[in-house]
């Protein structure tokens, strides 16, 4: 063990000069006192050596218990001692390493100027901190946090070193990790929507002069069917080995998951074949997928681009892959569509409507809020009601909302529509508190486009603030799906803003979208609105009558209440009330009807007092 004996004692001094009086001075009496002082000085000596060796001891102790990996060098960084820790990261014994330079160790991660810099930062200053990759006796490289100490002597030259240092893979493999969620398809592995967007941009970037890029959506047709026969977790495995088949096919491109069934593969390429390139696509994922010993074979609406040709930005590449798809999808599935930028409106009955859409929105009187009422289902008291959007087209007629909203999702359209309706909410709800209408909760459907390209928090204080309304007048539906959208990011913190405010939120078409209800526990709901497909067949589905029961039961424990969509008859109505539901909205009580006719129904006949209707206004 390395430790420096000072002989740089007075006593100790005196003792060696007083060592040659013992012998050779002649007077007795001098030669006792000589005696006396090397004694001293070899009591003091050996107070000294036994002080070093308890101070050896202690440090040679703590060395060992410390986690942190310990080495001592010297001026030429050879090492001297190590301690325990530093055995069991390296697997480096002590006596393999004392002796030899402590950068025989370092991984061939850091090049020429890194050590440059470490060594003339340690040199001057006299300590270095950073990350640093060594190597392991066995062979594998590991990122370690070291610490450098350089030690000096009285004159300020550097003895030697002391470096400290803990193994941070663990670390680092945690924050590889986290970085995954955000950019990883969790079931397959891929690229997601966001990872997807970045990539698209890196290889725009890269394209060089002669190089193009194809770029395909491929839809998987019919995967919801794959899932209600099979079972949710087949589904997965389909969804999984469907992304291992087109990553292998594709050696050399992006591929990506969009979610759900949507994949995405870019390809950089010099060739104009790419219609050819779809072709061998399909071809290859065409053959049949042994599920659970079943043969499967897909069908596939594939929507494609080429850039630059069709777009040099990816956002736009997006939203014109999104369209070709689109129209894939309504030339009947199973097909490819390569976006053409100079598709002819009258051959594009979409495209047509979208335009016309773009000018209702502008013009405004051919959109209109229709209500529908909610009510209890044993009394029929009025508790609540949706504004449901409606478009008189001027020479269509009244398109359905299920229809133009996700062509105006698609274009780029909904987030100036969504405004529209929030606004238009607003205004009516302002109407009818200076009217003897009761005044209820009004529910306003939010489309995922407000989340992620609108700034729904701020549109709606607006809207608050001018109408001077609270926001106890307004109820947000949201769909599952938007909920769990990563592109709207974590929805959690946004809700829980919205209804510290006040807003009531609520689920909308609740069981037909994710089947996992963890994220119930997680986002702060008041009400889920069940899906009119579970409402359908009751009281005589035991199925559908066992998962309301189910639904019912649940909310209770989450403290949330349920709306049950779609109520259309007396006999569901009788169920529901016996299930223990407390809300009910559908045809039976209401169908959506415009302001006037609402007013004509609830202005005259039964003008409740303003303080009981505003009791059922809140969440
Ligand atoms: P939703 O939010 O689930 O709205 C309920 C839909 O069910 C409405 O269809 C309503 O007319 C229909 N409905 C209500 N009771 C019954 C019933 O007893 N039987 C049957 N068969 N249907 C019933 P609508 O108005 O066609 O709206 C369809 C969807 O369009 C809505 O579903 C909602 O997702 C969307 N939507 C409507 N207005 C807006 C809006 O302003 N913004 C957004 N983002 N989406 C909207
Ligand atoms: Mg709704
Ligand atoms: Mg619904």
């Amino acid at each position: 063990m390395w430790l420096p004996v000072s002989l740089n004692r007075p006593l100790i001094w005196a003792a060696l000069i007083a060592l040659p009086a013992c012998i050779w001075i002649p007077d007795a009496s001098l030669r006792m006192v000589a005696a006396t002082v090397v004694t001293f000085g070899l009591w003091d000596a050996w107070r000294q050596v036994r002080k070093q060796r308890l101070w050896m001891r202690l440090s040679q102790d703590a060395m060992g218990i410390a986690n942190d990996a310990m080495v001592m060098s010297d001026v030429e960084n050879r090492v001297i001692a190590v301690n325990p820790a530093f055995t069991e990261i390296t697997g480096y014994e002590s006596h393999e390493m004392v002796g030899r330079k402590l950068e025989t160790l370092a991984a061939p991660r850091h090049d020429k100027t890194f050590y440059q810099h470490f060594w003339s930062t340690l040199k001057s200053t006299g300590r270095w901190e950073g990350e640093m990759w060594n190597r392991r006796k066995h062979g594998d490289e590991y990122p370690e946090w070291l610490k450098v100490r350089a030690v000096t002597d009285k004159r300020g030259k550097i003895t030697h070193y002391i470096s400290l240092f803990t193994d941070i893979s663990a670390q680092k493999a945690r924050e590889r990790d986290l970085r995954r969620i955000g950019y990883e398809d969790p079931l397959t592995g891929l690229p997601n929507r966001r990872r997807l967007h970045d990539l698209m941009e890196s290889r725009l970037r890269q394209l060089r002069a002669g190089e193009s890029l194809d770029i395909a959506l491929v839809d998987i047709d019919g995967l919801k069917s794959v899932n209600d026969s099979m079972g949710v977790e087949q589904g997965d495995r389909l969804l999984a080995r469907f992304a291992q088949r087109l990553t292998s096919h594709m050696a050399g491109s992006v591929v990506g998951r969009l979610g759900g069934d949507e994949f995405m593969v870019i390809r950089t390429t010099t060739y104009d074949d790419h219609d050819k390139w779809i072709a061998n696509l399909r071809d290859h994922m065409s053959s049949p997928f042994e599920i659970n010993e079943q043969s499967l074979r897909l069908g596939l609406t594939v929507g494609s681009c080429r850039a630059p040709e069709d777009g040099h930005d990816s956002g736009v590449l997006f939203q014109r892959l999104e369209s070709a798809l689109y129209n894939a999808k309504r030339l009947g599935r199973n097909h490819s569509l390569r976006f053409r930028p100079a598709l002819d409106k009258q051959d594009n009955p979409q495209l047509a409507l979208v335009s016309d859409l773009r000018a209702a929105l502008v013009s405004g009187d051919q959109l209109e809020l229709y209500f529908q009422t909610q009510h209890h289902p044993g009394t029929g008291e009025l508790v609540g009601m949706e504004a449901l959007l409606r478009w008189q087209h001027p020479r269509d007629g009244m398109i359905s909302p299920g229809e133009f909203i996700p062509l105006a999702e698609r274009h780029g359209l909904m987030a100036e529509l969504g405004s529209w309706v929030i606004e238009k909410a607003c205004a009516q709800q302002a109407h009818w508190a200076n009217t003897e209408m009761p005044m209820l909760t009004m529910w306003v459907n939010i489309s995922a486009l407000q989340l992620f390209h609108g700034d729904l928090e701020s549109l709606l204080a607006t809207c608050l603030k001018r109408y001077r309304l609270t926001p106890a007048h307004i109820g947000l539906e949201l769909t599952e799906s938007v909920l769990l959208d990563e592109r709207a990011g974590d929805m959690g913190p946004r809700l829980k803003a919205l209804r510290a405010q006040g807003y009531a939120i609520a689920i909308d078409d609740f069981g037909t979208g994710y089947s996992s209800l963890g994220y119930l526990k997680r986002l702060p709901v008041d009400k889920i609105k069940l899906d009119r497909a579970f409402i359908r067949e009751l009281p005589g589905d035991q199925a559908d009558a066992a998962i309301v029961r189910a639904v019912l039961s649940m909310a209770e424990g989450l403290s949330l209440e349920v709306v049950a969509e779609g109520v259309e008859t007396k006999e569901q109505c009788d169920f529901l009330v016996k299930a223990g539901c407390h809300i009910v909205q559908g045809f039976y009580f209401a169908r959506p009807i415009p302001a006037r006719e609402l007013e004509q129904r609830w202005l005259p006949k039964q003008p409740p007092t303003r303080s009981n209707a505003m009791a059922n206004a809140g969440p």
